[in-house]
């Protein structure tokens, strides 16, 4: 911002001209003007803060929209101040002087004030995107403190429930049985939730983009291990061949954790019994990629475009009655594009599906 400010005095002082330019700008909650920016001003008649109470000529040209005045005796006796900004909400105080205040003629306040629109526009761009990010990390500290709030009281509740389910505080009734697998059912929903919207605010943290160069084998093997289980209990075969040398590639190991935990999960939850899935890593020249395939339930094409939306589960994941919260690929994009990388999916319904991430190779310099 600094930056933009100082080529706008540039210009100010190529285009009307002038030999000296300063910017204050104004500060809404202290309602005073805060210099920002100047060039060429002398150094003892620089303010820092300015009131701009009334009758100040900071005030006048605020309210007027600009203010041409002569300063008799001084070595830049033209001076000339444009608003920035609307009189209703001004953004801020271009200055300017001159050596021969003859110099400051109407063609040159045209000038000036056309500098001042386009430095008005620069500054409330730039505060709309401030405001968007203020947003946007408020927004995720809620859904942080949120759901980390709700997640031990239903970690409670399910095994306070589960504790009834297995008959330890008393004998239960078949119906008493079904009502509570039902409860305990929608807890196991309302977990994988809390850990989605947990896995999504970690996605928007700004440690997700600290990289540093990772190997890609641990994640890999790990999201491999951690599904195994649930694979062999359901039927499906997980395969996949660990290669010796390591995979580096520019990111977390956070990040590249949840990446893989979701795609590789995914796969075994939407490939019914008797299944494959298998997890590939290989590199090329500049690329690594790597490759989840299943021979599961597919993705009908219809829904492709709009699978890596929050909160998106295509129709034949509902139909099929397999739970999910639509958030997993909405989170692995978020990362895999942080880390530079794309992810695209190819898919065949009821046939089978088949995600491929690609990152930029990291070498290490030799
Ligand atoms: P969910 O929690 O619903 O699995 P995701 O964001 O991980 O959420 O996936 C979004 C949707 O994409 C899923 O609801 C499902 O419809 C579809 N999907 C993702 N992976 C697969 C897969 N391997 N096979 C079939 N459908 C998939």
């Amino acid at each position: 911002m600094r930056e933009a400010l100082d080529d706008l005095l540039r210009a100010a002082r190529a285009v009307v001209p002038a030999d000296a330019a300063a910017l204050w700008l104004w500060d809404v909650a202290a309602g005073r003007l805060i210099l920002a920016a100047h060039q060429g001003m002398p150094a003892e008649g620089l303010i820092h803060e300015l009131d701009a109470a009334e009758g100040t000529a900071e005030r006048q040209a605020l309210t007027a929209g600009w203010l041409r005045m002569e300063l008799p005796g001084d070595p830049l006796p033209g001076s000339l101040h444009v608003r920035l900004g609307a009189a209703e909400r001004p953004l801020g105080l271009l200055h300017l002087r001159v050596a021969s205040a003859a110099a400051l003629d109407d063609a040159a306040i045209g000038r000036a004030q056309a500098l001042a629109t386009v430095g008005g526009r620069l500054l409330e761009a730039q505060q709309k995107a401030a405001d968007l990010e203020q947003l946007e990390a408020a927004q995720t500290q809620f859904i942080h403190v949120a759901t980390h709030e709700l997640r031990s009281p239903v970690a409670v509740a399910q095994t306070l429930v589960r504790n009834v389910l297995k008959g330890y505080v008393g004998t239960i009734t078949e119906k008493q049985h079904h009502v509570f697998s039902r409860i305990s059912a929608q807890l196991d929903h309302l977990e994988s939730l809390i850990n989605d919207l947990l896995d999504l605010a970690a996605s928007r943290s700004p440690a997700a983009e600290r990289v540093e160069p990772v190997a890609l084998n641990g994640p890999i093997g790990r999201a491999v291990l951690l599904w195994q289980p649930r694979a062999e209990e359901k039927g499906v075969t997980l395969n996949y061949r660990a290669c010796r040398e390591e995979i580096i590639v520019l990111a977390t190991e956070d990040g590249l954790d949840r990446i893989m935990v979701n795609l590789v999960g995914n796969a075994v939850k939407y490939t019914p019994a008797g299944g494959q899935v298998t997890v590939g890593l290989c590199q090329t020249a500049d690329e690594v990629l790597v490759t989840v395939a299943d021979t599961g339930i597919g993705i009908p094409p219809e829904a492709l475009p709009n699978l890596f939306q929050e909160f998106y589960r295509a129709p034949n994941a509902r139909a099929a009655n397999i739970t999910g919260t639509g958030l997993g690929l909405a989170i692995v994009k978020r990362l895999v594009e942080l880390y530079h990388g794309r992810i695209t999916v190819e898919s065949e319904l009821g046939r089978g599906t088949t995600f491929t991430v690609v990152f930029p190779a990291y070498r290490t310099a030799r």
